[in-house]
């Protein structure tokens, strides 16, 4: 066996030595990691892990990939940092500019590439986190996910991603982008690595207002692998053929194997998946471009930048945001103006009700849903997708983000260009148990 120290050292010249070939890592913590590692208790025996650059660890830098951020310290571990027990941090992992995108390539320093072929994104917003799981630069990582951040780069990178159920990971210490679906959880290379990450995360904390005690907090107990008459729904909207084909037949393969494992198969409807991208749109921002007024600039230590307090604040922002920043706060605005506000928020709301109801109506008849996490595998680097197109890619993820629900991707399989490809299962609240339970059996 190896020591904490050993093993933090490996991972440490394995990150320094493909950082600037996948670029991961926004910032590797290299004394940090070292002294962590000298500690004489850790969670899981001192693995070292990558936290993604929207969460803090007390005195490392947590940028969110934002210009404006560049040089702020953290001040106080966020609860997961806490939690997770002098695990070595390697390192703050590379991102969407404040968790905004999904293919990583919004993040104001640089992209990260895909480990699997260097041409391709890493998805987004928590692709740092995905890359240095699946390059071993990192045992496991931590990401967040608002919208999909967690579960599209993981199938993009081929790796594990849960994002929990809203409410059971406390986010005090996370950036907040959309607090209304903001959730922080694991990246690992199997559903068990998952289930130890988030039996040490899970839980009650005073400091996350919408935090819950829930009843199960090790999920390694049960692991089981049994899934007989495991009834798992299968909704019409996610087989379509906006699904690209290699990514359905990898899902229907999987689907065949879960037959044999002894789960059975329903239909479902989920009539209002199709508006789930819309609904997301405006309310994530909506929650932005209030969440982000706080950035105005007077404490970015942006020492460039003179002038009263409004200039301050207007200039330091116009510099400070990226393109896709800036028209989130502006759509944000714009729907909660009071003229708006009506027929975009308000409405957003309504179909998220929408979108809460038709999963309680499914859960009658089935205990776990099943579908692709993404409609295609990892495009192309600088494809130039217009906004809208790049929200779509989100088409199977937003739901279960807009309902609270927990949810994993999976590695199923690979296209014919070896890039992988992710199974997403989705439970009812709190019901983690079930999708790691599936998932371990699956892997
Ligand atoms: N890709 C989605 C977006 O751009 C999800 C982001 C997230 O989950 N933080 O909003």
């Amino acid at each position: 066996t190896f020591s904490p120290s050993e093993v933090t050292k490996a991972y440490l010249k394995k990150a320094k030595e493909n950082n600037q070939k996948i670029g991961a890592y926004i910032n590797i913590t290299e004394d940090k990691a070292v002294e962590d590692s000298k500690s004489k208790f850790h969670s899981f025996g001192g693995v070292p892990m990558a936290i993604k650059d929207n969460i803090h660890v007390a005195n490392v830098n947590t940028t969110c990939a934002s210009k404006l951020l560049k040089n702020h310290k953290a001040i106080f571990n966020a609860t997961v940092i806490k939690r997770l027990i002098n695990c070595p941090v390697l390192g703050k992992t590379n991102m969407d500019e404040f968790a905004m995108g999904s293919s990583n390539e919004t993040s104001a320093f640089y992209p990260v590439k895909n480990p699997w072929d260097l041409k391709k994104v890493s998805g987004g917003s928590s692709g740092g986190s995905a890359a240095a799981v699946a390059a071993n630069l990192a045992s496991f990582a931590l990401g967040s996910d608002t919208g999909g951040s967690i579960r599209q780069p993981a199938a993009f990178c081929g790796v594990v991603g849960l994002r929990p159920t809203y409410g059971l990971v406390s986010r005090y210490g996370l950036v907040a982008v959309a607090p209304s679906m903001d959730q922080i959880g694991p990246l690992t290379k199997t559903v068990e690595d998952s289930a130890y990450v988030l039996s040490n995360l899970a839980g009650f904390d005073e400091k996350d207002a919408m935090t819950a005690s829930p009843k199960t907090l090790d999920y390694t107990k049960s692991l089981k692998e049994d899934i007989k008459n495991v009834k798992i729904g299968l909704p019409k909207q996610y087989f379509t053929d906006y699904t690209n084909n290699e990514v359905r037949q990898a899902v229907n393969k999987a689907i065949r194997t879960l037959e044999k494992l002894g789960a059975k198969m329903v239909e479902l409807d989920l009539s209002h998946t199709p508006y789930s991208v819309s609904a997301y749109t405006l309310l994530c921002a909506a929650e932005a471009s209030s969440s982000l007024a706080r950035l105005n600039g007077t404490s970015c230590k942006n020492t460039k930048i003179k002038g009263d307090y409004s200039k301050q604040c207007v200039n330091s922002r116009t510099e400070g945001f990226g393109i896709e920043v800036k028209r989130r706060i502006l759509l944000g605005t714009h729907i909660l103006n009071s003229t708006n506000y009506a027929e975009y928020y308000i409405r957003a709301q309504k179909v998220r009700t929408l979108v809460q109801r038709d999963f309680q109506r499914a859960f009658h008849s089935c205990d776990i849903i099943l579908g692709p996490t993404t409609p295609t595998t990892a495009f192309p680097l600088n494809s130039k997708h217009d906004p809208l197109t790049m929200y779509l890619h989100d088409s199977y993820t937003t739901p279960a983000s807009l309902a609270g629900l927990p949810a994993m991707s999976i590695p199923c399989g690979y296209d014919s260009n070896g890039l992988p490809i992710g199974l997403q299962l989705i439970a009812p609240h709190f019901k983690e148990q079930d999708i790691l339970n599936v998932g371990h059996a699956f892997q």
